[in-house]
């Protein structure tokens, strides 16, 4: 929500969505902010005893596996519905990196839902049960990630009835945490040449090692050394791997758009609050003309990047082709953000970049989803490509 209502007539959202909204709203202020408090700054997830607890209350309200089809065990939540919980669940220190602490789980990666039945059983049902926590999903390697189709090396060769994969992956978030992943691996050439591949955890010959990076991320480089996989644990057909994942992945940048709108929006009401109260030059920050326009740019952008990832969310559920749309809305939901962002920081002065307050890691949060679903580039080349054709 805006931090100026909108008048009466303007788009809103439809009944049941401002209900799912509150609900998420109070969620987060009952049982996600006290929990957060008693976190240090660049905690990045919460220790299992908490978060299984915290994951049981937000199961009893139904906030569990929204992403998962209804035949597949979960709620089968509308794209429109699963901005608006990304957007809520985003209020918090851990900001869109771990929405509500992790609480609204039971999404196993997205391509499992094309997987076939005894594949899901076997590792999408424990997660939709709240068995088994989040599983990773390897595609990018050192060689790329904008241009996977052409990047992926890692290789998987058909050894009888088994797959040997050697290569490596780079940038995978939380790996080793992870009971199993999805890895994309080459079994042919071009964009027809990539397959999936379910790696458990304990496979030999995979190997973790975690990469530095600005804090609070954890990604990390797997090697496969003469990894042997039985032939079973290929998604669909060989080659199949990016058609299976490509409409999860158009529908994954709406939502991916959600959660720093609703990042920047809290960073926002704080940066309002503090102008009201903060006093220069015998005024109030407030009063200055040079910080009213910072406030009332983020408040334009933010509503546009709002308005852009929801009519993308509705044109998706509403089955049409939503590519542009998507592209749209995630490079300028994500692009304004981090501005709207870097005004708020500025408008705190140096308060602005301290631990005490969330906005110096939400501005690393938001730096990293410029990069994430595709970089602001592959996004308005999407676009252009469009415009062009
Ligand atoms: C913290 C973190 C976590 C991550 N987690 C995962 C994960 O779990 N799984 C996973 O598979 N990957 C993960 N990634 C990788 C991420 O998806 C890639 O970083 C991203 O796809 C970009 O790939 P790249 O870094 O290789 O950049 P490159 O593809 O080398 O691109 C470099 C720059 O050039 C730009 N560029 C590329 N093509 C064009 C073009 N045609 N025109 C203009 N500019 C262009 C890009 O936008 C980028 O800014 C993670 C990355 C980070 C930082």
């Amino acid at each position: 929500m805006s931090t100026v209502p909108s008048p009466t007539g303007a788009w809103e959202l439809p009944d049941e969505l401002v209900m799912l909204r509150d609900t998420v709203r109070r969620f987060m202020g009952s049982h996600v902010h006290p929990l957060e408090d008693t976190l240090g700054h660049d905690a990045n997830g919460l220790p299992r005893e908490p978060l299984v607890e915290l994951q049981a209350k937000a199961r009893e309200i139904g906030l569990w596996a929204l992403q998962t089809p209804e035949e597949f065990g979960g709620a089968g939540l509308s794209v429109l519905g699963q901005v608006v919980v990304a957007e809520e669940a985003a209020k918090c220190r851990m900001g869109a990196f771990f929405p509500a602490l992790g609480a609204f789980g039971g999404n196993p990666p997205n391509i499992m839902f094309k997987a076939s039945p005894e594949q899901f059983e076997k590792y999408a049902r424990p997660i939709v049960e709240g068995t088994m926590s989040k599983a990773y999903t390897a595609i990018t390697e050192a060689s790329g990630g904008s241009d996977p189709a052409r990047a992926i090396r890692l290789k998987a060769v058909r050894a009888g009835s088994d797959y040997l994969l050697n290569g490596s992956k780079m940038w995978i978030s939380h790996a080793p945490d992870a009971d199993w992943g999805v890895v994309y691996a080459r079994t042919g050439a071009g964009r027809d040449g990539i397959s999936a591949f379910i790696v458990e955890k304990d496979t030999p010959g995979v190997t973790f090692t975690r990469i530095a990076v600005m804090a609070s991320f954890a990604p990390y480089e797997l090697r496969f050394n003469d990894v042997r996989l039985p032939a079973d644990q290929l998604i669909g057909e060989e080659g199949q791997g990016f058609s299976l994942a490509t409409d999860f992945l158009v529908h994954g940048r709406i939502i991916y758009a959600a959660g720093p709108i609703g990042i920047a929006q809290t960073a926002l009401d704080m940066a309002c609050r503090w102008a009201k109260d903060r006093e220069v030059f015998g005024g109030k920050l407030a009063d200055k003309q040079g910080i009213r326009w910072m406030l009332a740019d983020s408040e334009v952008q933010l509503r546009a990047a709002r308005l852009l990832v929801y009519q993308a969310a509705w044109n998706a559920d509403l089955g049409r082709n939503v590519a542009v749309d998507a592209s749209v809305a995630k490079m300028y939901g994500t692009e304004a953000a981090c501005q709207v962002l870097d005004r708020c920081m500025q408008i705190h002065g140096a308060l602005g970049l301290a631990d005490e307050l969330p906005l110096e890691r939400w501005f690393r949060d938001l730096r990293v989803k410029r990069l994430g679903e595709g970089a602001t580039e592959i996004q308005r080349e999407v676009v252009a490509r469009a415009m062009l054709k």
